[in-house]
């Protein structure tokens, strides 16, 4: 079965003025359950605008997305929050940790606001931060972390609630050459171990050809390989 469907996509910005851009044009993209695929695009070529439409963060002019069976591309905000609470994982090139928690605590939070109880949520941290090799960290905050630690922390936030997909926009961009190879082997392992679907975008070609699929958006569609 697959996980995100988008079809026939259609985007564009500053609609009927001088500087009008169509970024998406008619971008489709399936992910079958546990694969991995690559998102490959220059600078400009809307890999943003692309993330937040499949995050449903952002819609599409025209074109759906759908999400385990269910089209969200104009479904109310309610519904797309929750879907997005429940089914998606996010992880940026920035951490975007919470500051004055520990590790642990900023992967309980989101939990919590799920309404999952206290002991769960502390169980499931200490198990992704095993999994990560951080629980010699766990009750850190980030500040005390390492760049690396803390994406990995962002991974396991990102984990927190078991989503079908995750979607990661340059995930160790942020990171020096040798701890980015490194945070990306652990990110794969995670992945690979939870059945995870993922979108994956990133500059990095060797990265990139350690998933399952690469896709390359230029020209505002998508082409393999
Ligand atoms: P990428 O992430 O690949 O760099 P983006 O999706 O951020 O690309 O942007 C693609 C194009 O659309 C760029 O030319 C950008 O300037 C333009 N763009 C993005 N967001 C907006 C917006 N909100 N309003 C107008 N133009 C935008
Ligand atoms: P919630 O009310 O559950 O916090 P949000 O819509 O604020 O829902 O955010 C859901 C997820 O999407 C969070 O991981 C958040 O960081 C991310 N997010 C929200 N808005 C944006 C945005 N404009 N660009 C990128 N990520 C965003």
């Amino acid at each position: 079965s697959d996980v995100l469907v988008l079809e026939k996509l259609e985007k564009c910005y500053n609609r009927g003025k001088p500087n009008e851009i169509t970024v998406l044009k008619g971008v489709n993209l399936t992910i079958p359950k546990g694969q991995v695929t690559a998102l490959v695009a220059p600078s400009g070529a809307g890999k943003s605008t692309l993330l937040h439409i499949a995050g449903l963060l952002d819609t599409p002019d025209s074109g759906r997305v759908v999400l385990e069976g269910e089209d969200l591309s104009r479904a109310r905000d309610a519904k797309r929050t929750a879907a997005r609470r429940e089914k998606l994982g996010f992880v940026y090139q920035f951490h975007h940790l919470l500051p004055e928690f520990s590790a642990t605590e900023n992967i309980v939070l989101p939990q919590l606001a799920n309404g999952v109880s206290r002991g769960d949520a502390q169980a499931r941290a200490a198990d992704l931060l095993g999994r990560v090799g951080l629980t010699s960290r766990a009750d850190h905050r980030p500040s005390a972390l390492s760049g690396g630690e803390q994406q990995r922390v962002a991974f396991c936030r990102a984990l927190a609630n078991g989503p079908s997909l995750l979607l990661a926009d340059e995930p160790t961009g942020n990171l020096d050459p040798a701890t980015s190879d490194t945070v990306f082997d652990v990110l794969m392992d995670l992945v690979r171990e939870t059945g995870l679907s993922a979108l994956i975008a990133t500059h990095n070609m060797a990265l990139a050809a350690e998933m399952d699929r690469v896709l390359r958006l230029d020209g505002g569609a998508l082409t393999e390989g």
